[in-house]
């Protein structure tokens, strides 16, 4: 019995895996699709047409079996490091502009002097991408998604928070927000009020899991009609000032 506990254990410790990369995954596909589509409207020779199609017919294969191994899905591990968020943050915004499409204005109020935070690289992205889908589908008539980042001193810091320097990053939108029942049940895994197909009911619940695992918090500021503000709070790396670590270099930089 011991033995089959062990192997329950593995199959869960697995099947959360999955379910993360399956997911990330998602992202992943929705960025190569949006930029087939942008191409569809710049081809003419039907040689390149045929090419373009067969990419997009193979990643659409590829949303396919992802949706299927989100069936498990859960939490996964994370390899945290030093991240210089603004500079993440900096690196995505085409992405981030992307995922959101032109109906919806995109400000990046990004302080200076941000300290660096200890989180997993990868999935900070991926958190980031979820919020930013989220803010596109609470906006499907156009509205303002703001990015914002700034230092949060421990002498400042909440008291619900352990104690300690952390760097506050948010994504504001102006849509619907949620009603209190919805937004209590925001965090659940596999919750979602969006149509078959197109919510998991994974992207706050895997944000949610990964400020948890990275020592910080994630707050949802909503009411209906007021927009929704979704807060990460992640804790400060102290590194020493001579370190110039970037989140490219997060490979040689483990701390564990
Ligand atoms: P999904 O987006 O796949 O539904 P999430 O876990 O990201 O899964 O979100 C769960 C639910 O929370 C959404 O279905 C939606 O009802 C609500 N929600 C999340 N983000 C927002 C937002 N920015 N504005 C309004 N509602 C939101």
């Amino acid at each position: 019995t011991q033995e089959m506990l062990l192997q329950t254990q593995k199959l869960e410790a697995l099947g959360q895996m999955v379910g993360q990369v399956a997911h990330d995954f998602n992202n992943v596909l929705a960025a190569i699709l949006g930029n087939h589509d942008l191409l569809r409207t710049r081809l003419y020779e039907p040689e390149q047409l045929t090419c373009l199609d067969r990419g997009t017919r193979a990643a659409n294969r590829g949303v396919a079996l992802v949706r299927q191994l989100l069936a498990f899905a859960r939490k996964a591990e994370l390899s945290p490091v030093v991240v210089d968020v603004a500079q993440l943050v900096r690196a995505m915004e085409d992405m981030v502009l992307l995922t959101v499409g032109r109906q919806v204005r995109c400000q990046f109020e990004l302080a200076s002097d941000l300290w660096a935070v200890i989180a997993d690289p990868v999935r900070l992205e991926a958190v980031l991408l979820n919020l930013a889908a989220n803010a596109r589908d609470a906006m499907p008539d156009g509205g303002t998604m703001t990015v914002t980042l700034r230092n949060l001193p421990a002498a400042a810091a909440p008291v619900e928070l352990p104690a300690g320097d952390y760097v506050v990053i948010a994504v504001a939108d102006t849509g619907g927000g949620m009603t209190s029942d919805v937004c209590a049940r925001a965090i659940e895994p596999f919750f979602t009020t969006k149509p078959r197909g197109k919510g998991t009911g994974l992207g706050l619940a895997s944000a949610h899991e990964f400020a948890r695992q990275s020592g910080g918090t994630l707050r949802i500021d909503t009411a209906p009609g007021a927009g929704t503000t979704i807060t990460l709070c992640l804790k400060r790396a102290q590194v020493e000032p001579d370190q110039n670590v970037t989140f490219k270099e997060h490979d040689d930089r483990r701390l564990h």
